[in-house]
């Protein structure tokens, strides 16, 4: 076989050995002339004996293909090197990439690899022990490789499932671990949300004063190995991490769908969906909204966008575009959690919102708060004076809704009427409420 041919291992895909250290060394010039930093992760499974001697080779096979793929999920992207050592050891060389991004994904590998893995009917619990070296001036492929396998053994001599960098590349302190650990830990789980259908929407009717459901909001649920994660905790790392935008795109085509499914059953309501930021400034976010009204078959009336008041205010360019788009398409906009953003009064006139929706910590004050009471009704006045249909959310209490009707909200969302319910509850509780 000639010295230069480059050759794939047949069960990951992965740079076989040989290869590794080739591509390795072309690595290690390019980032030399370009004074861009190198990181390597060797990457061994603990117990991997084991796993074959009780579950046999095929599943051990299995096991390292599996593993791969999650290796390769959560890769950066760029031009980084992948590559099998041995039976169940991984090299990662990340090219470009700074240590607290080689660190944050070395801990990404570890609670990525960390989660069960179903093979036939049995559950496999894997781990990995992780050396992490970055490359010194002046020094060569080789020995980076080798300083990274180093250190990984130490990692395995403390009882593996752990990271360790090479002497002299200290982590930080605990705590801000374990607060990083936790944010990966989650990102982690949102992945396998999205590749194993953990991922669901409830809905939340809003009640018109006439008592018709103006709308449902769909709400997002994730669920993981039997563990659940509330939006509070997951949005602002999908945020955080770029998931959001394959989140968003997910929950606007499952909303959408939902929406042609009341219309089919004789229902027709419209959906609203809540929109993060990152997917407003995307060159994306249109032809996804396109899409899932295209896929779903449905009018742009039957679908709503719920943004936060401090998202729609700011005077980012793409945003105001994209926003003008949106009505321009026909889908409604309403500006959520009204009262907590910082809105001037004359970007909200300049707003093309359709909907108003009172932030749950004025209503949550009534009816003893005056002072709340007086700027839910001023801000209702206003609303409708806009032309935007007023929304009052967290409504809890018979008081609230007594008050809220005189304050003239046009609907109301709330526990009182109804909880986020699964698509076919909900179907049920629509049925009940006008006994068909
Ligand atoms: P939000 O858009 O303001 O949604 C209303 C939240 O208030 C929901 O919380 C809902 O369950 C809760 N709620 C409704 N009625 C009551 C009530 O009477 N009392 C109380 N205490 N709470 C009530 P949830 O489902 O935990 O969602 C939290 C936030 O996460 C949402 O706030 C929204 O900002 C965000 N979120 C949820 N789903 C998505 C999504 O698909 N995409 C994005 N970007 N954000 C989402
Ligand atoms: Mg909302
Ligand atoms: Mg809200």
């Amino acid at each position: 076989m000639p010295d230069t041919l480059t050759v794939f291992d047949p069960i990951t895909g992965f740079l076989d050995r040989r290869s590794c250290l080739r591509a390795a060394q072309g690595m290690l010039a390019a980032a030399e002339s370009s004074r861009q930093p190198l990181a390597a992760l060797w990457i061994d499974l603990d117990r991997f004996r084991q796993i074959n001697a009780s579950f046999g080779h095929a599943a051990g096979d299995e096991v390292i293909a599996r593993v791969a793929g999650r290796i390769r999920m959560v890769l950066p992207s760029g031009g980084h090197l992948l590559a099998r050592m041995g039976s169940d050891e991984f090299v990662v060389v990340l090219s470009g990439e700074d240590r607290p991004v080689a660190e944050a994904f070395g801990r990404l590998l570890l609670v990525t690899i960390e989660q069960p893995l179903g093979i036939d009917e049995i559950l496999i619990h894997p781990s990995a022990s992780i050396g992490l070296a970055l490359l010194r001036a002046g020094e060569d492929a080789l020995s980076l490789l080798e300083r990274a396998d180093q250190v990984m053994g130490e990692a395995k001599h403390q009882g593996g499932g752990r990271l360790e960098m090479a002497a002299g590349e200290v982590l930080p302190g605990y705590r801000g671990v374990s607060l990083a650990r936790e944010e990966l830990a989650i990102e982690a789980d949102l992945h396998a949300a999205l590749d194993s259908a953990g991922l669901s929407l409830e809905f939340q009717p809003i009640v018109s004063r006439d008592g018709r459901v103006e709308a449902v909001e769909a709400l997002m649920r994730c669920k993981v190995f039997g563990r659940k994660l509330t939006p509070d905790r997951f949005i602002p790392v999908a945020e955080k991490s770029g998931l959001i935008i394959r989140v968003g795109e997910w929950s606007l085509l499952q909303g959408a769908r939902f929406a042609a499914r009341l219309r089919d059953e004789g229902r027709p309501t419209k959906v609203a969906i809540n929109v993060s930021r990152a997917q407003l400034t995307s060159p994306e976010f249109l032809p996804a909204l396109h899409g899932a009204l295209a896929c779903a078959n449905i009018g742009p009336e039957l679908l709503e966008l719920e943004l936060t008041e401090s998202l729609v205010m700011a005077l980012d360019e793409v945003v105001q575009d994209n926003l003008r788009r949106v009505r321009e398409a026909g889908v409604g906009l309403a500006i959520d959690d009204f009262g907590t953003g910082f809105s001037s009064l004359s970007s909200l006139k300049d707003l093309p919102a359709t909907k108003l929706k009172l932030d749950r910590s004025f209503i949550r004050v009534l009816p003893e708060d005056r002072r709340a009471l007086a700027v839910v009704k001023a801000a209702t006045r206003m609303g409708r004076e806009l032309g935007m249909v007023v929304v009052a959310e967290g409504v809890e209490t018979e008081a609230q809704q007594r008050v809220l009707n005189d304050a003239n909200v046009d609907a109301m969302q709330g526990f009182l009427l109804a909880r986020p319910m699964p698509e076919d509850v909900l179907m049920d509780w629509l049925k009940l409420r006008n006994n068909p």
